[in-house]
């Protein structure tokens, strides 16, 4: 894959850009005025592999606790860089919290939301002095629920002086690339260096953000921030933002991701950062864990304990992956494989680095295990699972350990 060529953003110490891996990133959905949760959760998604997190800073004591979150993170050793999310009162805000925006890592802009008719432009130019003043990068993020109305307006007009008007949505495609460009060129004209700025344009839909994207990529070379807005709950929003992500990515679309999962009841905030690296992983475009390649069953598994082995290995290799990348270098590399019965098993295995081959329904209760492409040994009885996780972390040990894998 050939990424769309771009100049590189320095966010926080995290650079963006094409000359650098796809960065992941999330959001966090604590009340920024309460730093604990805040900082917790940081914490939370910055030790799933977030590289970077935004908050959002909408009130005066939003914007005050953002230093007492940054300290809480540095007590813990934590310097994922903060980025601030600002809509309607940046202005004010960046202004009146000086602590704050010299700590960000990055400002947020939403060119849709920062004031209308005079008050656009001079409030749009003091978060832009604000970033000039510290030193910061903004991203200019246009999302099509708040899209500028001056310029929709603006195009709407000249599209029905055309002699064959174009639609709604290539309108509304043109306003968001128009918005976004027009606000990185004013930015300049300001003051703000072009390796200061990255842009977005965020839509809900697979094909718009596509054609979004598509437009955008020739005419800067801004890096691109990447995702699909609302991309909904569980599996939806998993699939939704997988398909929509990847087509931009496989064409070299897109120097940082964040998957918007709006979160199940009670469920960690965490999957959104899984599933960027993930969509990276799957495409060859990063190695953050070992990918554990499993069958998905048939017939021929007619007990849970393959599922189970499959779901016990993964949740294995998630909990040491901290330890191991500490120890272990190269050992994101790696590849598991997890297999039903011998019909493609012991194939599967050999092309693993280590796998195992479980006995299906009517096979010898007896499961070979693969090492680099060799019969390594047979697992027989109560605890297979138990004997294949210690020939695992020997493997890691051995292959891994004191650089052996870099
Ligand atoms: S490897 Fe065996 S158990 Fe798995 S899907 Fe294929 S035939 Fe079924």
């Amino acid at each position: 894959m050939t990424r769309r060529q771009t100049v590189s953003v320095n966010v926080g110490g995290v650079p963006i850009g094409s000359a650098h891996p796809v960065v992941v990133q999330s959001m966090t959905n604590t009340d920024t005025a309460n730093a604990e949760a805040t900082a917790i959760q940081v914490a939370q998604l910055a030790r799933a592999g977030s590289e970077i997190v935004r908050v959002t800073v909408n009130t005066r004591e939003a914007a005050a606790a953002v230093p007492e979150v940054v300290a809480r993170l540095q007590e813990v050793g934590l310097n994922v860089p903060i980025v601030g999310d600002f809509h309607y009162n940046g202005h004010i805000l960046l202004r009146e919290y000086p602590e704050t925006a010299r700590l960000l890592a990055k400002y947020r802009i939403n060119p849709g939301n920062v004031g209308a008719g005079q008050h656009h432009d001079a409030n749009f130019a003091t978060m832009i002095e604000v970033a000039k003043e510290y030193g910061k990068p903004v991203r200019i993020g246009v999302n099509w629920g708040s899209l500028d109305q001056q310029v929709l307006a603006r195009l709407m007009d000249e599209n029905t002086r055309r002699g064959s008007p174009k639609s709604g949505t290539d309108v509304m495609i043109d306003a968001m690339v128009v918005s976004a460009l027009e606000s990185a060129q004013y930015a300049e004209r300001l003051g703000l260096a072009h390796d200061k700025i990255l842009i977005s344009v965020k839509v809900s839909s697979a094909p718009e953000l596509w054609q979004v994207y598509r437009q955008l990529a020739p005419l800067c070379d801004y890096p691109l921030h990447l995702g699909l807005t609302e991309a909904g709950m569980g599996m939806k929003g998993i699939v939704a933002s997988s398909a929509a992500l990847a087509p931009l990515l496989i064409d070299g679309i897109g120097d940082t991701i964040r998957v918007s999962l709006t979160p199940e009841p009670g469920a960690s905030r965490k999957l959104e950062v899984e599933v960027a690296q993930q969509i990276l992983q799957s495409l060859g475009l990063r190695q953050f864990l070992p990918q554990v390649t499993s069958c998905p069953g048939c017939g021929r598994t007619t007990s849970t304990f393959f599922q189970e082995l499959a779901q016990k290995i993964q949740d294995y290799i998630r909990d040491a992956m901290p330890d191991w990348k500490a120890n272990y270098p190269g050992v994101e590399d790696m590849q598991v494989a997890v297999m039903g019965c011998i019909v493609n098993g012991p194939g599967e295995s050999k092309h693993a680095n280590i796998g195992i081959s479980l006995p299906g329904t009517g096979e010898d209760p007896r499961a070979p295990v693969y090492q680099d492409g060799k019969l390594l040994t047979t697992l027989k009885g109560p605890r297979i699972a138990e004997d294949f996780q210690v020939l695992l972390e020997q493997y890691v040990e051995r292959r891994y350990g004191q650089g052996v894998g870099v």
